[in-house]
């Protein structure tokens, strides 16, 4: 089968290369992603293969469907950028990578609130300059700090075992709670008790009409003063301009963000040469208390052979015409 990969780095094509060596699907690569704009380059294959921030807006959806694509294949988890009731309307499948190593994510999680917390970007670029003083790093231990968990899904109940280990008390919030959480020791709780005790707030929740912004003024103000928030699910969850509020205010005692709400015109890529016109991001990367990675927190070698494994074999089933083990369904 023909697939169309959009915004295809140098690893995604050694990793779905090694995955296709047996497969023998015809793959070709785009640097650049899916949009209205390049949807053509995907005429005559079959299935396409996007990641988080490609474009599959109805728009996209009919031209791909018109130029003879019958699926598409998210080499990710998070399919907030697929019009799905538009897919079904045209005829697509649409498939993800539902599970892959959820200890890739939950680890960088852990990594931004440990950078955060002991300032280490800080003392990084301090010891470089040879300077040792330790004001302005004093952090506090996470032994005995209660962290809450928004969204206890396969990522957030990794991280919250990590929480447990360090001696957190951890508590959860989740639309559809879940024994498997509980019995990892942690508990759910109301949004109020979370508001009010948590020192830690971590997001791990899709993306949706629902969560869109779930962390904005309102809620924000309701936290406990100097609590740190880490986000490495979707930028949509924060409202940035809020956040950035919070922090001048001291409200936010610190942010850690892999994701970025506005991130599908910066990240990906190398733009040090260029001037970077988003005010708001720019803003953030001011603060001292503020870490921003690029959204990298799947990119472990373990998550990128599954997710290019995975992607193969749903490619195969659809060719095959066998269930899709890994087809989202709008319901
Ligand atoms: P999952 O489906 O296992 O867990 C998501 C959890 O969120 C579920 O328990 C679900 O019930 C809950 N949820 C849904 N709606 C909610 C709501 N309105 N309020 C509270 N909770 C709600 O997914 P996962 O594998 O744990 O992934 C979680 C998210 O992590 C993905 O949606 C994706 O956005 C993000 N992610 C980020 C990266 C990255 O590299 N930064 C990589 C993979 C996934």
């Amino acid at each position: 089968m023909k697939i169309a990969v959009f915004s295809a780095k140098r690893y995604d094509r050694d990793f779905l290369n090694a995955a296709n060596a047996s497969a023998g699907h015809k793959l070709r690569y785009f640097d650049d992603p899916l949009d209205l704009e390049t949807v053509a380059l995907a005429a005559g294959c079959e299935a396409v293969c996007i990641f988080v921030n490609d474009t599959a807006d109805a728009d996209v959806l009919e031209a791909l469907a018109a130029g003879g694509t019958r699926l598409v294949a998210l080499r990710c988890t998070g399919f907030n950028n697929v019009d799905l009731k538009a897919a079904e309307r045209l005829g697509l499948k649409v498939v993800r990578v539902v599970t892959y190593s959820p200890y890739s994510v939950a680890e960088h999680a852990v990594a931004l609130l440990q950078a955060i917390n002991r300032k280490i970007h800080r003392a990084y670029n301090r010891t470089r300059d040879s300077n040792f003083a330790l004001d302005g790093l004093m952090g506090f231990d996470l032994h005995g700090k209660t962290v809450a968990v928004v969204g206890t899904g396969k990522i957030g109940r990794v991280f919250a075992r990590i929480m447990l280990g360090f001696g957190c008390e951890v508590i959860g919030y989740d639309k559809f709670p879940s024994p498997e959480f509980e019995a990892l020791g942690a508990r759910y709780a109301k949004v109020g008790e979370i508001g009010e005790t948590a020192d830690i707030i971590s997001l791990h929740c899709p993306l949706t009409p629902e969560t869109h912004y779930i962390v904005n003024a309102e809620t924000l103000a309701r936290a406990k003063r100097g609590a740190l928030l880490i986000n490495t699910s979707r930028g949509g969850l924060i409202d940035t301009e809020a956040a950035i509020e919070a922090l001048k205010s001291g409200q936010l005692g610190g942010l850690a963000l892999d994701v970025y709400e506005q991130e599908a015109d910066l990240f990906f890529r190398d733009l040090s040469s260029t001037i970077v016109s988003d005010d708001v991001f720019q803003r953030l990367l001011s603060f001292p208390n503020v870490i921003v990675t690029g959204h990298q927190a799947f990119f472990t070698e373990e998550a990128i052979t599954t997710i290019s494994e995975t992607t193969i074999q749903s490619v195969t089933e659809f060719a095959d015409g066998q269930p899709l083990s890994n087809e989202i369904k709008i319901s």
